[in-house]
């Protein structure tokens, strides 16, 4: 038995036999035809991008609409193969250098391939794999090595080093009940897919391909982001034991989802998402997610600075697909943990206390106020709140909220359309806005606990360095406090105080969170389901004792064991 940890992308359980899959050994020499040849070798390749085009249209067709995504996929797919550019791209390398048809194409969606693998975006360096997708339909058929698709008679686990996004699209309906992925990310193909399509998913296992053979048995968990291969007996009924409940709960996910995330004596608690994408609002609702908490802008920056339109149009496609629901726009939150080095312009000796965040749009302010103009007129479209992220005093509030109103005026001046009011509130992710809270609660329309930095400036120790993990701790008595400050200091005003750090997407943290009087969670849209299962089966009485506990714990550990068992009993086939 060996236990292999990956990133969890999509969740769920599965225990199956593995079907590794190897990827198309394409090795493309470089090989020139005569002049006479390079006609035929033009047409050699205009057929292999037709084929190509064709079984894709058939794939469409076969997935129908209930996979919309793997349609998206594939029909992308089908536009860069019929892309004037890439036709004579090529075309014109088969002319000027003779080259095969096989080696121009190699070398012109080679560079594509760079240029995309290049970006510092995780989302569009990702796009690469779209490119090698395309190059290997091509090559297969240009070198005429086409394999028929792999039919699986049984449930398989899925094991690969990477998967093609079409590799993965033509797979949506056969028996496969897990992947277990040696590279990608959160935002690759693989990982989008495995959630539409509610199979269990691991990346990120780095060997993994090279470690199983076929028939192996194994264990994907897809919470957690554990790889159980070859598991023992014991290992293997609990295993059984989740993947039960796991089962169980997604069967009932789809009547859930639109009940209300309520206790047993009546509080609710709602429950919005996370996001990076306006693409991610769909499954942020279909998730259950009322709204979206926190819009993290950053990756509209992955290109250099967007301008105010790509900002409204970005904007805009976020709050047209939430139809009426709220969207709480972060400003810039760039710098440490969140790439853009170039965005300082220097290098810093430690960039998580450097120049980031909000400190940064100060110094840059047409910056800033690009994205808050467009902030302000997506308005006009739906409900919208702009957040401030990393405030750590009250002078940096008020200059924020000076550029907003200046911004505001200067909109009205030119005859633009806005709501009437944009709220505008702040992260509370540094504890010297926590400490004082009381006096920014009458300066700003709402709170958001950023758990993620505010333990990390804390208890400092950085959220990213696997070396002081062990000290990060959200349980500790001191966050607790700063919480419950935060929280009273709301109520006393007034305002709506909410949570949108990781910690509240974990269960054992739940009951806690809710005891500490937090009624608004804004959370990764996978964790919505599970948090709100453990919402349905408490009482807020109960919730209130379990904050009492751990506040009155002198120490994290304390806590966690506590958390823990109680979690255990709640959801006892979860752990
Ligand atoms: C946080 O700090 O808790 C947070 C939600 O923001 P981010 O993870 O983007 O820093
Ligand atoms: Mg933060």
């Amino acid at each position: 038995m060996e236990t292999i940890k990956g990133i969890p992308v999509s969740p769920g359980i599965s225990i199956a036999s593995v079907a590794l899959l190897r990827s198309d050994n394409l090795r493309i020499h470089r090989r020139f035809v005569g002049k006479e040849e390079v006609e035929s070798e033009i047409r050699r390749f205009e057929r292999a991008a037709r084929s190509a085009s064709r079984d894709l249209d058939i794939q469409i067709e076969a997935l129908g609409e209930d996979l919309m995504i793997a349609v998206q996929i594939l029909q992308t797919h089908k536009d860069m193969l019929n892309d004037p550019g890439l036709h004579s791209d090529v075309t014109n390398r088969i002319r000027e250098n003779k080259f095969t048809a096989a080696y121009a194409a190699s070398i012109v969606l080679g560079e594509y391939h760079d240029r995309f693998e290049q970006m510092e975006s995780e989302y569009l360096s990702e796009r690469s794999h779209d490119i090698r997708d395309i190059e290997r339909q091509l090559l297969t058929r240009i070198l005429g090595k086409r394999r028929k698709p792999r039919v699986f008679q049984e449930n398989v686990t899925v094991v690969a080093h990477n998967l093609t996004p079409s590799q993965t699209a033509s797979m949506a309906k056969e028996m496969v009940v897990g992947f277990a992925i040696d590279v990608g990310g959160r935002t690759s193909h693989t990982a989008i897919l495995a959630r539409a399509l509610q199979v269990p998913a691991v990346v990120g296992l780095k060997d993994i391909s090279r470690k199983v053979v076929n028939g192996d048995i194994m264990v994907i968990d897809g919470y957690t982001g554990e790889v159980v291969v070859n598991p023992d007996k014991k290992t293997l009924t609990t295993y059984r034991r989740k993947a039960r409940y796991s089962e169980n709960f997604f069967n009932q996910l789809q009547e859930e989802i639109s009940w209300p995330a309520e206790t047993i004596d009546g509080y609710e608690i709602s429950l919005s998402a996370n996001i990076e994408l306006p693409e991610e609002v769909a499954t942020a609702l279909e998730w259950g997610g009322k709204g979206i908490g926190l819009y993290r802008t950053e990756f509209l920056y992955d290109q250099g600075f967007p301008d105010e339109e790509l900002h409204l149009k970005t904007y805009r496609k976020a709050v047209k697909a939430l139809r009426g629901r709220e969207l709480v726009i972060r400003t810039l939150d760039a710098g440490a943990d969140k790439f853009h080095e170039e965005f300082v312009g220097f290098e810093e000796p430690n960039p998580f206390l450097g120049c980031r965040s909000i400190r940064l749009c100060l110094q840059q302010q047409d910056l800033f106020r690009s994205q808050l103009r467009a902030a302000l007129r997506v308005s006009v479209y739906g409900p919208v709140k702009i957040m401030l992220p990393m405030i750590s005093t009250i002078e940096e509030l008020r200059s924020a909220k000076a550029i907003i109103e200046d911004v505001r005026k200067e909109l009205v001046s030119e005859g633009v359309e806005m709501a009437p009011r944009v709220p505008v509130g702040i992260m509370v992710e540094v504890p010297s806005i926590a400490l004082i809270i009381d006096r920014v609660a009458d300066e700003v329309d709402f709170f958001s606990i950023g758990t993620n930095d505010l333990v990390q400036y804390s208890l400092a120790v950085d959220r990213v360095n696997e070396h002081v993990a062990h000290l990060y701790q959200p349980s500790h008595p001191g966050i607790l406090r700063l919480i419950k400050e935060v929280i009273l200091a709301s109520n006393r005003a007034g305002i709506q105080v909410s949570i949108c750090g990781e910690m509240c997407s974990e269960p054992a943290y739940v009951l806690l969170l809710m005891g500490l009087g937090l009624r608004h969670f804004s959370l990764s849209p996978i964790a919505i389901p599970t948090v709100k299962r453990i919402i349905r089966q408490v009482s807020m009485k109960e919730a209130v004792e379990v904050a009492d506990r751990c506040l009155s714990s002198e120490q994290a550990s304390e806590s966690e064991e506590y958390l823990a068992e109680r979690i255990k009993k709640l959801v006892p086939d979860f752990y």
